[in-house]
């Protein structure tokens, strides 16, 4: 299987720019990333307005976004009523979020963690019958800002709820840029062992200690075939202190694509788009492609 990007730049990107996009934009920039060649995003996200105003209008967002060609959009939710909301909607997966440490998803959900997850697992459920796709993604499983390490079992522990709840993957994110490749390489290795290697796995990392890119070697290496990632290195986290951006789309698939892997995305096309935003938003951006520019190979 070929790597899969999960674009994330309209969801996980733009919650915590100063600058609120428009409808317009949004739907422009998720335009601009469908005419690059992605074909997963995680388009929306259905919290609450009053509290992530970035965020406001995922409905008038999804009715004008492109379809066909094999794009599927994905919205996030955090809770049943986010996701009553986006079962309204024309989505083909939804994916639900929540931290793996009490503190945090405190503060990002206002509920412990195992309210969460009894939560989630009727999500899953709902979701199912709806007949749509679920993924979970487990937030600050490869560390927490407030609590420190957290414990991998407790992780594996939380997924296992929803794999038995019939959620059809799981993504582990690390939101505040705590891991590091050794223990992306073990943590892939922990969870293959626990479920099987067949069982739907996503990787999700901030750039947010430079390391990324590296995590997302390693996860390759030990098996991984789908990453979130935001065009330009945008994003950032509400609840997550001085957190970074997503790893940079284009960046990651100039990587694959110089290692022979094939991703059938233009990074052109995205570094075009990532300059696009910084006029839109006011701010550069983190991505090192739009910086550098290709790799130049010389005449072939
Ligand atoms: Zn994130």
């Amino acid at each position: 299987m070929q790597v899969e990007i999960v674009e994330v730049g309209p969801r996980d990107g733009l919650q915590t720019e100063k600058q609120h996009l428009s409808t317009d934009d949004k739907v422009r920039l998720i335009h601009q990333l469908v005419d690059a060649g992605v074909r997963k995003l995680e388009a929306v996200s259905f919290v609450n307005p009053k509290v992530v105003p970035q965020m406001a209008n995922p409905e008038a967002v999804l009715e004008q976004v492109p379809r066909g060609q094999g794009i599927q959009y994905a919205g996030l939710v955090l809770s049943q009523s986010g996701a009553e909301r986006a079962l309204r909607c024309q989505l083909d997966a939804v994916h639900v979020a929540m931290a793996t440490s009490d503190t945090f998803n405190r503060k990002n959900a206002r509920r412990s963690v195992e309210q969460s997850v009894s939560e989630i697992v009727r999500i899953v459920q709902d979701v199912r019958a709806a007949g749509l796709p679920v993924v979970v993604c487990l937030a600050t499983a490869f560390g927490c800002p407030y609590e420190g390490d957290v414990p991998f079992h407790r992780v594996l522990g939380i997924a296992e709820q929803f794999l038995a709840a019939g959620c059809s993957g799981i993504t582990l994110a690390d939101t505040v840029g705590a891991a590091n490749p050794a223990q992306v390489s073990d943590g892939v290795r922990k969870f293959a062992d626990r479920f099987g290697a067949e069982v739907p796995l996503g990787l999700h990392f901030h750039n947010t200690r430079g390391l990324g890119i590296a995590n997302v070697y390693a996860g390759w290496l030990a098996g991984v075939r789908r990453f979130d990632t935001s065009v330009g290195g945008l994003g950032g986290c509400p609840f997550a202190p001085k957190a970074v951006g997503n790893v940079c789309t284009e960046d990651v698939v100039n990587m694959f694509q110089e290692m022979g892997v094939s991703v059938e995305i233009d990074t052109r096309q995205l570094t075009e788009t990532a300059a696009w935003l910084e006029g839109v938003l006011g701010h550069p951006l983190d991505g090192m492609l739009m910086k550098a520019g290709p790799v130049y190979h010389g005449e072939r």
